[in-house]
């Protein structure tokens, strides 16, 4: 049986280049590309929601920073909108596309989104993380050092100055530790780890 395998950007921009290509195709994976702009469509529905209501909005992008604001501060201004990450936009293209024609391996920057997809029990579809990946194919990587994620923060700028940039969770910690006005802001963009996903536990080595 086939298998494909699905390199987030975060992973391509840390570790991808023709020596990665080379092992992945030499333990038998076929890796696939997106043919859709998921980034704009994402961008789009969250315009859409703020358009909508008249409450702060959360980046729903990252799933750590929403689970870490819901335990630790539960705030009842928040809208959490139904908007899934870009990520498994992506997964869920790649599984109608190649149903039937084999296995699917999604990698991820981190375990988070890797439960998060693994929750949907898409068929066909195995989440990992880009190092376990890495681990179970016995991939040596060669490791480029990035100044900013792929995707870096600021991913809602076309909004305006109302929208708040929480990237990392020292940041959101103080942003929800201070009195906070009820609808000060349109939408408070939240990454845990510290300016983005390239700091994520499933693409750095050593990362909490
Ligand atoms: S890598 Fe870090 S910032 Fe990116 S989604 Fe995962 S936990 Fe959030």
């Amino acid at each position: 049986m086939k298998i494909f395998v699905w390199l987030n950007p975060v992973s391509i921009a840390m570790y991808g280049g023709d020596y990665l290509t080379a092992q992945l195709k030499e333990c038998g994976l076929e890796p696939v590309e997106c043919r859709q702009d998921h980034i704009s469509a994402v961008r789009k529905k969250y315009n859409q929601i703020v358009n909508r209501t008249s409450r702060c909005v959360a980046d729903m992008r990252c799933p750590l920073a929403v689970d870490y604001v819901k335990k630790q501060y539960a705030p009842n201004f928040l809208e959490y909108p139904t908007i899934e990450p870009i990520l498994l936009h992506c997964a869920r293209e790649l599984q109608q596309r190649l149903e039937g024609q084999g296995q699917l391996i999604v990698t991820t920057p981190c375990r988070s989104i890797k439960d998060l997809g693994t929750n949907l029990h898409l068929p066909n579809v195995e989440f990992l993380t880009f190092l376990e990946l890495a681990q179970r194919y016995h991939i040596t990587l060669q490791k480029k050092e990035l100044q900013a994620s792929p995707i870096p923060p600021g991913f809602f700028a076309e909004l305006g100055d109302r929208v708040i940039i929480l990237d990392s969770r020292e940041k959101i910690d103080d942003y929800f530790s201070a009195p906070v006005p009820q609808n000060a802001h349109l939408l408070l963009e939240m990454l845990y780890c510290e300016e983005g996903c390239h700091h994520g536990d499933g693409v750095l080595e050593g990362a909490e």
